[in-house]
């Protein structure tokens, strides 16, 4: 049986009082595909958007590396540093396994205890979908409604694999790239563009017999990072060394990404960037949401269905078919 609705008033109203089963069931409807459950989603996303204030003053930062780097622990640490100090920490993922199977690197936060104890703290896992982009998309709604319900920072989590991380920098202020001690991308499993992007690079396991390690990989890393383009802003991205599990230089990482929201705020970027980034998330919708239109349309099924089968054979050209169904479809659609 499903869980019944509540109502939009109820939602918003459980939201914006910091109620987290509340909150919860609305992520849970965003990241339904059934058609009522989203049209409730954007219902109550439009309302709590209305208060334009909520979100406004939030930190948005992405956390990635590759697995085993320390994704989990460092973010237990930074959380219950930020959890300490009374800062409300909502912990979200872009997983792009979980786009192909429920199993997912992410899916494990088990090991976020102290974190999760924390009343302050909310975790959830990364959405599922049959594709990163609408994963990525429930992800950016779930931003939406953890800033309504009052969290101020928002870490998000993706593995250092790819194309998950460009869906993670395209929502967020601040991209954190986590790397191990030894230097080299090529050890490290990192594409060169992700480091690129990274705003703040941090060499974690920084312990035990890793510290001198963890130096080198700091020393080269700051040198590579010279040879990119400068950042827009003039900010120059730091490279830091951290123990997440002893909570060594977590402090330190912290006071790096205020300096950098600071900068980026006194040279106006920050609003700019949220700016670009609503426009994009615009567009992506808007393209989501023809594709879908024209898929589902009975019209186009049907011209598909018997024009596929000509170009396959090479009895039709792939672009003349393709002319023929959307003609189907802008004549269905009174176009
Ligand atoms: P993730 O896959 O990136 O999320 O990595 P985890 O947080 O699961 O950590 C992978 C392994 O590295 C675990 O065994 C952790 O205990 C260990 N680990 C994480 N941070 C540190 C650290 O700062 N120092 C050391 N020595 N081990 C760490």
């Amino acid at each position: 049986m499903p869980r019944p609705l509540f109502t939009t008033d109820q939602y918003v109203a459980g939201i914006l009082a910091g109620d987290r089963v509340m909150l919860g069931r609305a992520i849970t409807l965003v990241e339904s595909s059934r058609p009522e459950h989203q049209a409730l989603a954007q219902e109550v996303i439009g309302r709590l958007l209305d208060r334009s204030e909520r979100g406004a003053d939030s930190f948005r930062i992405a956390i990635t590396g590759s697995p085993g780097v320390g994704k989990s622990t460092f973010i237990e640490a930074l959380g219950t540093h930020l959890t300490e100090r009374g800062e409300r920490v909502a912990v979200l993922a872009i997983d792009p396994s979980s786009a192909v199977s429920r199993g997912s690197i992410l899916g494990d936060k088990t090991r976020m205890e102290r974190l999760s104890a924390s009343e302050l703290a909310f975790i959830r896992p990364s959405p599922s979908g049959d594709s990163l982009g609408g994963v990525a998309r429930k992800t950016r709604e779930t931003i939406l409604l953890v800033e309504a319900a009052g969290y101020t920072t928002v870490l998000l989590e993706t593995v250092g694999v790819g194309q998950s991380e460009i869906a993670a920098h395209s929502m967020t202020d601040l991209f954190m790239l986590l790397l191990l001690p030894g230097a080299g991308d090529e050890l490290q499993g990192i594409k060169r563009g992700i480091v690129e992007m990274a705003d703040l690079l941090v060499v974690n396991k920084a312990d035990n017999d890793r510290v001198a390690l963890a130096k080198q990989a700091q020393a080269w890393y700051r040198n590579a990072i010279h040879l990119f383009p400068a950042k827009p802003g003039g900010w120059a991205p730091r490279v830091l060394t951290c123990s997440a599990q002893e909570q060594k230089g977590i402090a330190e990482v912290w006071e790096a990404a205020l300096a950098f929201r600071q900068q980026m705020t006194d040279n106006g970027l920050w609003t700019d960037n949220r700016r670009q980034q609503s426009q994009y998330w615009l567009r992506e919708a808007i393209h989501d949401g023809l594709l879908r239109a024209f898929h589902a349309h009975p019209r186009v099924r049907e011209r598909l269905a018997t024009l596929e089968p000509a170009v396959l054979a090479g009895r039709m050209s792939p672009f003349a078919a393709a002319e023929a169904v959307l003609k189907a479809f802008w004549e269905a659609e009174g176009g």
